[in-house]
This record gives structure tokens, sequence and C-alpha cells, in this order.
């Protein structure tokens, strides 16, 4: 299976609209700063919009909060550099969707099946922190995300900025959907939502979210693609 890049275009498929990402969007001025500072800061980091990776065709989106400063922001490629991939993919392995259990950097060979990750927010917020606007400045980037799933597909959000950000995307009503860890949401076109708390290096360590927690969001999800977990 392909995985997207900035480099590597996706081939739109009829079926798929093509992605709208801009490498050069600097839409939310104070992002947009705050990147020109970290880069001056650390010059081997990326610090660009993060595309989504993985699978163009995946049947389940992840969908995070924005890059982290040294994960996403640094290597470019979602969850992969810093200890919010760690659970993450893992999980994915474990269910058939990564080749690897792990993910440090976006030159490693690393792919995705069925599944592709994108964040709320493109740039990296300070103190991981995106506001109201800046996330629905976003969102047009994450409605295309969303977009590509097929009639019957499932997005994971990864708390509730993610969560509610997904809403936007599908122009469901937050007051008929509200977050909740575990929970199932259905949408438009036979799409469900997942809830899960963040698998972030806070809540991973205080056990807000631990790994069995994040395994049953995964079967369910599995359960609604119909999807044996062995499948690779
Ligand atoms: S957060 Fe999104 S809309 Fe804002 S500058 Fe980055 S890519 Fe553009």
């Amino acid at each position: 299976m392909a995985n997207g890049t900035y480099c590597q275009p996706i081939v739109p498929d009829a079926a798929i609209p093509t992605p709208i990402y801009d490498a050069s969007c600097r839409r939310c001025l104070r992002l947009a700063r705050f990147l020109d500072e970290v880069r001056t800061a650390y010059p081997r980091y990326r610090c660009l919009p993060v595309p989504p990776f993985g699978d163009p065709a995946a049947r389940l989106l992840i969908v995070g909060l924005a890059p982290g400063m040294h994960g996403a922001n640094a290597t470019g490629r979602p969850f992969t550099g810093d200890f919010a991939g760690i659970l993450l993919y893992e999980t994915l392995h474990a269910y058939g969707y990564a080749s690897s259990p792990l993910s440090r950097t976006a030159e490693d060979p690393l792919t995705l099946a069925d599944c592709r990750i994108t964040n709320s927010v493109k740039c990296l917020p300070p103190e991981n922190k995106p506001t109201p606007g800046e996330v629905r400045m976003c969102n047009d980037y994450l409605a295309a995300d969303v977009a590509t799933l097929p009639p019957g597909g499932a997005v994971l959000a990864l708390g509730r900025i993610a969560h509610d950000a997904t809403l936007i995307a599908l122009r469901a009503r937050r007051s008929d959907h509200p977050f909740a860890h575990g929970a199932r949401h259905e949408l438009r076109d036979g799409v469900a939502l997942f809830d899960s708390y963040h698998c972030s290096r806070y809540n991973t360590n205080t056990g807000r979210l631990t790994p069995a927690m994040f395994r049953a969001v995964f079967d369910a999800i599995g359960a609604h693609l119909d999807r044996d977990r062995s499948t690779a």
C-alpha cells in the first residue's frame, strides 16, 4: 500500500478525492511564526505542516491533535519520533494495520495497510494547544482526509479536540455526539466515529489510557470494519 507524503503525492483514484495539503500553508499566523522560531532553534527539524501518513484507500482514519515538537514536527510523519507514537504503532502492528511496531523516523520502511493517520491541526502549536480558530482554519484539510473514507469506514479520534474537529469536518452536531472514551458515534454514509483518550505520555504514564483500554477501542473498530485482528 502506498503511503502519502509531500514528496510522494498520492495518485488520485477515481473514487478518492485528492488531498489538498499545502506544505507552504501559513494561514494561521501564530503557528507559522512559531514554526519559524522552532526552525531557527532546531534547523534539522522539518517544521512544516505535517501531511497524513498511510494507506490512501484506508477504511480507518486516525485523527490526532497536532504534531508534537520533537516528534511529527521534527520527522514530518504523524506520531513518529516521540512518546505519543509508541502505544499507537505498537497497537496498529498488533492489529495488522502497521508493518512494524516502531515508528522512529520517516525514513524507515514502515507502511500502513487499511489505516491512515492525520492530525486535526497540521502545524505544531505552542504548548500543544491550538486555538479553536486554528482548528477551524485547518479543518478543510481534515475534511479532505475524512472524504477519502469509503462508506462504512471508521474514524478514531484521539482526544476531545480531534473528536470535535472530526464532527466539524463531517458537519455533525457536537451536542448529538459528546466525546467519551470508548464511545461510538454513527455518522453519515455508515461512517462510525470511535473515541479514545489521546495516547500522550501524560495519559499513558498516569494510567488514564492503558494498553487494554486502547485495545478495546481497536476491537470495536475491527468489529465495525468486519476485520479479523490477524488481518495484515
Ligand atoms: S495549521 Fe493548518 S491551516 Fe493553519 S497554517 Fe498550518 S496547515 Fe495551514
